[in-house]
């Protein structure tokens, strides 16, 4: 088969005008950036914001595999899948970053004849919305240290500052640093470190908010250290937000492109679902939902992680209502979760994928939890056998889901028409509103145990003692009531990532807590956290490489 890059190269782009004009943007709210690439204005959703609610689809996945399991692929597809038997949609998803990009990831624009185009620059700087964050980040980070230098007003305890630097690299050496080293010219000496541009609060903020006042009071409210009577310092005392608007300006803005297929897609801001939400802007979202009848979105890893946040923090707070979630599903993974090795994986094992089967299970369980209908999308591979996908079939329509195999990544658009069908007809035939896990009334302890016996399967959750001494912090400083996001690993539903397919009844322990004041949102830390990958023993960046006429190689 070609490669993703090769199929990118042959598809014929339309113009973003062009693109545009299918939703009927207006030209004054549409900034080319190039052919095509365009800005819509955040503002355009002022315009809009009266249309009637198209219908929205959460795409989450099973307990994935390093590699992915194909939520970004199934979710374009479904929309040119939707598109092509007449409804009108769009699918709005993150923004790679570029750490995982040059690391093990490879590219997140989709895959095969499920892509979303230019690939290339998407993957790469694409409007620079990555890098503007980064700037914003940094000028918070060399307004501390320039602070404290002189004079100090705010008291910040300079072991206290918990604002580090960020890059949107994976580089682990950055991890842990010492900045102001060379004497009294260049500051007080202290600890610092990086972390990659997706992981900032900067851009969970972007993410959330709505147009550039709501951008400056939430990055106001962000806490950055605490002074010398323990009490926290935010962006607000630094008198910065507007300046960080101002830089984050045009990031604001959601990045309009296309499929494949020449259909709208929006691919804009790209949090992380594990230390925050994990879904693409807000904005970009809630823009789609007023121009199409059926938006698709993405949220990160499996759906304990993506999903449960979607649910219980993103649409409760930001007034958006799923209509229903499709959970991504592969054969390989599921046998992985059957205790198979993942060198193994392509070939056929009944037993192992039958006793993997319980990891989808959980999953489909789980959403249900949350009054809202599923439908199960075999992300088909090459070395399926038939066997196998007709295995994932009967468990699914056992547990009363409809389910379709999904050939997105094969054959486009064609290969999603019977998803998008069931899809469209789960949606019609549904009576049900979606709820939330836990109550915003619920105190964190609550929320928290909610999610990990209900969610995690766990059967009681420990808080350390830092975490309690964390809580009282909340409580004192009136931060007590804010949502939470859980941290926790990817590859298990329980916080321990060697413990595969459907663990439950074990101790789910929070070790401590971040705050995401701007964010709006508390994360609860169970294990350690990334907040700065590193790269592989041998990473994607070796395949990379572009020639004199242009040609590149090893994006995906
Ligand atoms: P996720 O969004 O769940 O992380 P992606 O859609 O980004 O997953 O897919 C991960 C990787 O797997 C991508 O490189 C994609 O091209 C590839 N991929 C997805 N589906 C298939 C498939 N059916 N066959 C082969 N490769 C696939
Ligand atoms: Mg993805």
């Amino acid at each position: 088969m070609k490669t993703d890059i090769q199929i990118a190269k042959e598809a014929k782009l339309e113009k973003i005008e062009k693109i545009a004009e299918q939703l009927n943007i207006p030209e004054e709210y549409l900034n080319p950036y190039g052919k095509y690439i365009g800005k819509v204005s955040s503002r355009y959703y002022e315009e809009i914001k009266d249309n009637k609610d198209g219908n929205l689809i959460l795409v989450t996945a099973i307990t994935p595999t390093p590699a992915g399991e194909g939520k970004t692929t199934t979710s374009i597809g479904l929309s040119m899948g939707l598109n092509k038997m007449g409804k009108k949609s769009i699918v709005a998803l993150r923004e790679p970053s570029l750490g995982p990009v040059m690391g093990i990831k490879g590219g997140a624009a989709g895959g095969g004849y499920s892509q979303v185009l230019p690939m290339e620059d998407i993957n790469l700087h694409f409007t620079g919305d990555i890098h503007a964050i980064t700037t914003a980040h940094n000028l918070v980070s060399a307004v501390i240290d320039s602070h404290i230098k002189f004079k100090n007003d705010l008291e910040i305890d300079s072991t206290q500052v918990f604002w580090k630097r960020a890059l949107d690299m994976n580089d682990r050496a950055l991890r842990n640093i010492v900045v102001g080293l060379g004497g009294k010219t260049n500051g007080l000496v202290r600890e610092d470190g990086f972390i990659i541009t997706a992981a900032s609060e900067i851009m969970a903020v972007l993410c959330l908010s709505e147009n550039i006042d709501d951008l400056k009071e939430k990055l106001s409210k962000i806490v950055i250290a605490r002074n010398m009577d323990r009490k926290p310092i935010t962006i607000g005392d630094l008198k910065i937000e507007g300046a960080l608007a101002l830089i984050l300006k045009d990031a604001l803005n959601p990045n309009l492109v296309q499929t494949i297929d020449g259909t709208p897609a929006f691919i804009h801001g790209g949090p992380f679902a594990n230390i925050a939400h994990g879904t693409n802007s807000i904005i970009a979202t809630k823009m789609a939902i007023k121009m199409s009848d059926y938006t698709v979105t993405e949220a990160g890893f499996g759906s304990d992680l993506g999903a449960e946040k979607f649910l219980d923090f993103v649409s409760p707070n930001y007034g958006l209502d799923p209509k229903v979630v499709v959970i991504v599903a592969t054969v390989r993974a599921l046998k992985y979760h059957g205790g198979m090795s993942l060198k193994e994986l392509k070939k056929e094992s009944i037993y192992h994928l039958r006793k993997g089967l319980e990891n989808l299970r959980v999953h489909i369980e789980n959403m249900r939890k949350y009054d809202i209908p599923v439908v199960v999308a075999i992300n088909k591979f090459d070395s399926d056998s038939e066997e196998e996908i007709q295995m994932v079939e009967n468990f699914s329509e056992d547990m009363g889901v409809e389910v379709s195999v999904n050939e997105a990544f094969l054959k486009g658009s064609d290969g999603t028409i019977d998803l998008a069908e069931k899809v469209v007809k789960t949606v019609e035939n549904s009576n049900t509103k979606f709820k939330p896990i836990y109550n915003p009334e619920d105190d964190i302890e609550e929320k928290i145990e909610k999610i990990a016996t209900k969610i995690y399967r766990a059967g009681n959750v420990e808080f350390t003692l830092q975490a309690k001494k964390m809580i009282k912090f909340f409580e004192k400083y009136g931060f007590d009531h804010l949502p939470i996001i859980i941290a926790k690993t990817q590859s298990s539903i329980s916080d321990d990532k060697k413990k595969l397919g459907a663990p439950s009844g074990y101790e789910f322990t929070i070790r401590d807590f971040e705050l995401s004041a701007g964010a709006g949102f508390i994360v609860a830390l169970s294990g350690e956290i990334m907040r700065m990958p590193g790269l592989s023993k041998i990473p994607n960046a070796v395949n990379l490489d572009i020639d004199n006429e242009g040609n590149i190689k090893g994006l995906s």
